[in-house]
């Protein structure tokens, strides 16, 4: 199967490999050496927006010293035949020089889609160092800076747009491919049998059983209208009368190592009993796994006037760290509510794999400054490092205090409509 292929050219210590390492991310790239070719040639796989492809980083090609001409052209040669899309790294710091030209010359006579990066654009106020690079004959120059990810994401955007229409064999990307996860957790007799027959009973839906993730283990996936869905170690949940639960405390680890394998957590609690000390814990151990997670309240129906006000404070309070997590009120006995719930989780799972915009982003948090700035502090920058989860990094001239990152977390989830999933905000000043 022959992925896209982009080609990264440019002389040494403009910043190549940094661009690679951080397009490729913390996405756990397939690194293969390919043998062969050349000992420096370095193949990674990634994707973005749901594409796979190739990033050939050409890094080693060229050694300094003699023969620099016919290296550099050899270099550049080699790296574009066949790439689909060739990146040219230039550094903003030096500006244009002799071999940036010679670069360019060869890229200009291939019939190969160039986008004329200029790195090492720390900040806005360097941007117009990169305007001298559209000389060199490539078009508009994209300024970035590996080093901090400014405009990676809109460099990623523009390499995007130019990748061929995928062939019939490009298979998605293993997100969208893979069936998304869901664990049912919660204290023995909250209601997750019930619930879960509720769910998998429906008539639209086809059930399958497949062997889990660990021994033992017994998944279902479940076909909904916007696609499968698999439940983790669902064989107590499946059986009509259940196999005696064991001690509490087994089925809370088991119940733990499920929501590690899974995208996402449906936490359910018993609304007749309030949120006990046992709930809270599994709330902050699926805190801490990161993923995002549905608070389910069962048994609504045994609740009155006052006692519905109450849990709903009881939540707020006690559950504070999941602040983001959505309220679904139920009964999985009649059925009420049941049906917003595979939607709800759905809606979760896209936003937790979901990457926006860098200009956008930059939009909102500048807006978000002009609105309320920080006492002393300020973003420069906005950048999405990762997704699963949402992670962003903000530069900024000083450190921000805490009420400020979640005022803007706030509304980068408001604009974003990023809903219950998790998002995480790095800062990065100059000062902390
Ligand atoms: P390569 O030889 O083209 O692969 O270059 P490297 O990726 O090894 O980078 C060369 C040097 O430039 C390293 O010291 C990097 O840390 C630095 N560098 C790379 N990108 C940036 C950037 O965006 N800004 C700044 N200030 N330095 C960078
Ligand atoms: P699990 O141990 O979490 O799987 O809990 P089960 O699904 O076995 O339910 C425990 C008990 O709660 C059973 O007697 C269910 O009939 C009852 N139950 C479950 N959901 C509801 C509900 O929404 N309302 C009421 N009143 N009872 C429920």
């Amino acid at each position: 199967m022959s992925l896209p292929v982009i080609a990264i050219v440019g002389r040494p210590n403009v910043g190549k490999s940094t661009l690679v390492n951080r397009i490729v991310g913390r996405r756990e790239a397939i690194v293969e050496e390919q043998p062969g070719v050349t000992r420096d040639r370095k193949e990674l796989e990634t994707d973005w927006r749901g594409r796979r492809f190739l990033i050939v980083d050409t890094g080693g090609w060229m050694a300094a010293g003699d023969g620099l001409d016919a290296k550099v052209s050899e270099q550049a040669e080699r790296a574009i035949k066949g790439a689909d899309v060739v990146l040219f790294v230039t550094d903003a710091t030096v500006g244009v020089t002799e071999d940036d030209d010679k670069v360019a010359a060869v890229l200009r006579r291939a019939k190969r889609p160039v986008l004329m990066v200029v790195n090492k654009v720390d900040s806005e106020h360097r941007e117009t160092d990169a305007w001298d690079f559209a000389r060199l004959g490539l078009g508009e120059p994209t300024a970035v800076s590996a080093l901090h990810g400014r405009q990676v994401g809109d460099l990623l955007d523009a390499v995007f747009e130019r990748l061929p229409p995928p062939g019939p064999e490009e298979l998605p990307a293993d997100d969208t491919l893979k069936v998304p996860s869901i664990a049912v957790v919660g204290r023995p007799n909250v209601g997750k049998s019930t619930l879960f027959n509720r769910l998998i009973g429906d008539d639209r839906s086809v059930v399958h059983d497949q062997p889990g993730t660990t021994r033992d283990s017994i998944d279902t996936v479940v076909e909904t209208p916007d696609g499968p869905i698999r439940f983790i170690d669902t064989a107590g949940m499946r059986r009509k009368s259940k196999i005696v639960e064991g001690t509490e405390y087994y089925s809370l680890v088991r119940a733990l190592q499920t929501v590690d394998r899974a995208d996402a957590a449906m936490l359910v609690i018993d609304a007749s009993e309030g949120v006990t000390h046992q709930d809270q814990r599994l709330a902050e151990r699926i805190d801490v796994a990161g993923s995002p997670v549905l608070i389910v309240l069962n048994k609504y129906d045994l609740l009155g006037a006052d006692a519905r006000a109450e849990i709903s404070e009881e939540v707020a309070d006690r559950l504070a760290f999941l602040g983001y997590a959505p309220v679904l009120k139920i009964s999985a006995l009649t059925g009420k509510g049941v049906q917003r719930l595979l939607p709800a989780i759905q809606e979760a799972i896209e936003a937790y794999h979901r990457r926006v915009p860098t200009r956008e982003l930059n939009e909102v948090v500048q807006a978000a400054q002009a609105q309320q700035p920080a006492p002393n502090a300020r973003v420069l920058y906005a950048t999405q490092g990762a997704t699963d989860p949402p992670t962003f990094t903000l530069f900024t001239n000083r450190a921000l205090p805490a009420p400020y990152l979640r005022y803007l977390e706030r509304r980068i989830r408001e604009h974003f409509g990023f809903g219950p999933t998790p998002l995480k905000l790095r800062v990065r000043s100059r000062t902390s």
